[in-house]
């Protein structure tokens, strides 16, 4: 399979360069040349299947062509070793727990993902060693940083911003030491993804380091994130509830739900999406008015989705060729304010015993507001709520149990490299690490 770049400018890309770079050299997002369709005869059976091998049939139409069957095999097994429940919350709306991988959070997935496939095309090629530099506001850095540990040919640089991470994200990626380098930036998450996005650009750092970013502008990061739409819609199946579903994704670059509308692209039978944002609603405004207007994010208690640029909005577009209607057509939109949130959060944990966690919270709101009589409604429950610790203790007014594998990582030793926010330091930085 061969890819092209959303700007246009660059095409007849291999799977294994696509992965390595990241980002197109137009800076444009990586879209594959086709989209191929499933079989009926894969639809009319998926209920029957165990999640990793549906899973390996989704995946083999994006990367079949370019990887191995028996590795294409190994790295869905392996990435997907963890449990994925559909939790019926009430009347047609059911919950996907995407957060029971190692750090609780559905980023897991695709972070899993691209570091077996990112380790299986390094060590197809010379002994290069990759860099991978991933700016994070809490939950990528873990994700990616847990996802990349002890791989092979592999370095990881954490860039997060010092006194802006929850203590509980912070040592899920400063403890673990081998091949990750946590880089606590005087700044904010604006600053460290500038830092990242120049160091990109920058010819004297790239002539001398192999750099890709880890974000979901990857497409070996967000395309693995199809798999699940699959599994939940078998599961429905299962129950004899598959007619008229209709996916609610929390939203902020928007790698997710574009990951569920290639999965119906394939043929996956959903009938709409909802995109929901918190404050930060620059899609929902494209929707209202046909204008995308990208602005300065503001920050919130659902703050993985405090994003005023998404990146993949490029691939939406190019996936409806540009067409706001066809766009409108199958994805609606909502914004929910701070009070709505945690109003919602609350009223969840009481009337139904479901704890969410703020982000779910979004999604479960845009149902309950939004779901059709005759719909079945599924929001993805994006991470564990024991990682917004406070926020959700203050709103339900009760301590929230942390689980196990987090208090693991609470235990490790925090080490982090301390740098200031301007781009030569970080250069100067990374021109160490090239020896
Ligand atoms: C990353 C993240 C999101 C947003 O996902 P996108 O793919 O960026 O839209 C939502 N919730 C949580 C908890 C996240 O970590």
């Amino acid at each position: 399979m061969k890819y092209y770049s959303t700007n246009k400018k660059v095409s007849g890309v291999t799977l294994q360069d696509a992965v390595v770079k990241g980002l197109a050299e137009d800076k444009g997002l990586f879209m594959p040349d086709l989209i191929k369709k499933l079989p009926q005869s894969f639809f009319d059976t998926i209920e029957t299947l165990s999640f990793q091998e549906m899973a390996y049939t989704v995946a083999d139409a994006f990367f079949g062509e370019d990887v191995e069957a028996e590795a294409l095999k190994r790295i869905v097994y392996e990435t997907l070793n963890f449990d994925v429940p559909l939790v019926h919350v009430n009347d047609n709306i059911y919950s996907l727990e995407l957060y029971h991988g190692p750090t609780l959070a559905f980023k897991d997935v695709g972070g899993r993902f691209m570091s077996r496939l990112l380790g299986y095309f390094i060590q197809k090629q010379s002994d290069t060693k990759v860099n991978v530099l991933v700016a994070t506001s809490g939950d990528t850095g873990s994700a990616v940083a847990n996802g990349f540990l002890g791989v092979e040919g592999i370095h990881v640089y954490v860039l997060y911003p010092k006194g802006l991470v929850s203590p509980i994200q912070e040592c899920q990626f400063t403890t673990l030491g081998q091949n990750i380098t946590a880089l606590e930036v005087d700044g904010t998450f604006d600053d460290c993804q500038a830092l990242v996005k120049s160091a990109f650009m920058d010819e004297e750092l790239n002539s001398i380091l192999k750099l890709t970013s880890a974000n979901s502008i990857n497409v070996a990061r967000f395309l693995p994130q199809s798999f699940y739409y699959f599994y939940t819609y078998a599961q429905l199946k299962k129950l004899c509830k598959a007619e008229n579903v209709v996916m609610c994704v929390p939203s902020g670059n928007f790698g997710n739900i574009t990951a569920g509308l290639f999965g119906k692209k394939m043929g996956l039978p959903l009938k709409r999406f909802i995109a929901a944002n918190n404050r930060n609603d620059i899609f929902l405004q494209y929707l209202k008015t046909g204008v995308y207007t990208p602005r300065p994010s503001v920050s919130t208690i659902a703050n993985a989705m405090d994003v005023g640029d998404p990146s993949n909005f490029a691939r939406v577009l190019d996936l409806y060729g540009g067409s706001h209607e066809a766009i409108s057509a199958e994805i609606s939109g909502v914004s929910y304010t701070d009070e709505q949130i945690s109003e919602t959060l609350k009223a969840c944990k009481q009337e139904n015993g479901y704890l969410l966690d703020p982000h779910g919270a979004v999604g479960y709101r845009a149902l309950q507001d939004g779901l059709q009589a005759n719909e079945i409604g599924v929001f993805l429950e994006t991470a564990h709520p024991a990682k917004f610790l406070e926020t959700v203790e203050n709103i339900i007014e009760e301590k929230v149990e942390i689980p196990l594998k987090l208090q693991e990582f609470m235990k490790g030793e925090k080490k982090s490299i301390s740098l200031p926010k301007d781009f030569e330091s970080f250069k100067n930085f990374l021109k160490t690490q090239a020896t």
